[in-house]
C-alpha cells in the first residue's frame, strides 16, 4: 500500500484571497499594521498561531490569541455566507480521481488548516471519501514537526518507504525530511521552486499533470503494470 499525503492551501486549493482577508481582519482587530502580501503568504501552511508568531517575530500568547480570534471570526463569517470559495488548482481533481481509483493507494491530507475548514473545503469540491487520513491543526503539531506524517502513517499502516508528501512550501519539505519520507514540491503555490528545492524536495513539479508520472517513476508503478 502507498500513502500519498497532500498539503491543502497552495497545493490542492488556491486559498490566498481568503487568507489575505483573514490576516487583514486579524491585524485590524488589534490595531496593528497589516504585513505585506508576500510576508503573509510566506507563512501559509503553518498553523495559525505559529504563522502569527513568525510574522510578529516574537511570542506574545495574549496578542496571538486575539489575532487568531480576529482571523477566525471573519473566515467563519464569510463561510456562513458562502463567500469563501477556494478554487482547486487546474488538474487537481483529475489527479485525485486517478489516484483514488488505484486499489494500492491511500490518500491523506496534512494541513495547517483546522479540521472544520478542511471539511468545509472537502464539501465545497465534492471530495468526500478521498482522504483516508486527515492531519489538521487541531490534531497534530504545526509543520515542520513530523507529527502529521507519523500520525498519517500510523492511521493507515503504511511505512516510510511507501509514503510521500506533496506540498508547496519549505515547511512541507522540512516536515517530510524530519519524518524521513520523500517529497514532491509543487511550484504553483506560495513558495518558489528554489525554496522548496533547497528545503529538500525530492522532486519539483510545475503542473498537476506531472504528478502521476513522477509518482509512477518513484514507486515503480509502471514496472508493476508491465
Ligand atoms: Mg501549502
Amino acid at each position: 500500500m502507498y500513502l500519498i499525503v497532500f498539503d491543502c492551501d497552495g497545493t490542492l486549493a488556491d486559498s490566498q484571497d481568503n487568507i489575505m482577508i483573514g490576516f487583514t481582519a486579524a491585524y485590524r482587530s488589534v490595531d496593528l499594521p497589516v504585513p505585506s502580501r508576500d510576508q503573509i503568504l510566506s507563512t501559509v501552511g503553518l498553523t495559525l498561531n505559529v504563522a502569527f508568531e513568525q510574522l510578529l517575530g516574537h511570542s506574545d500568547p495574549e496578542l496571538i490569541a486575539k489575532l487568531v480570534k480576529g482571523y477566525q471570526q471573519v473566515v467563519w463569517d464569510m463561510r456562513s455566507k458562502g463567500r469563501d470559495y477556494d478554487p482547486l488548482y487546474d488538474g487537481a481533481l483529475e489527479a485525485l480521481n486517478a489516484l483514488a481509483e488505484r486499489e494500492d493507494v491511500l490518500l491523506g491530507v496534512a494541513t495547517g488548516k483546522h479540521s472544520r475548514g478542511m471539511k468545509h473545503l472537502i464539501g465545497l469540491h465534492g471530495l468526500e471519501g478521498f482522504f483516508t487520513t486527515m492531519q489538521t491543526a487541531d490534531v497534530a503539531p504545526s509543520k515542520p514537526n513530523p507529527g502529521m506524517i507519523f500520525q498519517a502513517m500510523s492511521e493507515t499502516g503504511v511505512d516510510l518507504e511507501n509514503t510521500i508528501m506533496i506540498g508547496d512550501t519549505t515547511f512541507d519539505m522540512q516536515m517530510a525530511r524530519n519524518a524521513g519520507v520523500e517529497s514532491i514540491g509543487v511550484t504553483w503555490g506560495y513558495h518558489s521552486a528554489k525554496d522548496v528545492k533547497n528545503a529538500g524536495a525530492s522532486y519539483v513539479i510545475d503542473h498537476f499533470n506531472e504528478l502521476i508520472p513522477v509518482l509512477s517513476k518513484h514507486f515503480s508503478w509502471n514496472k508493476e503494470a508491465a
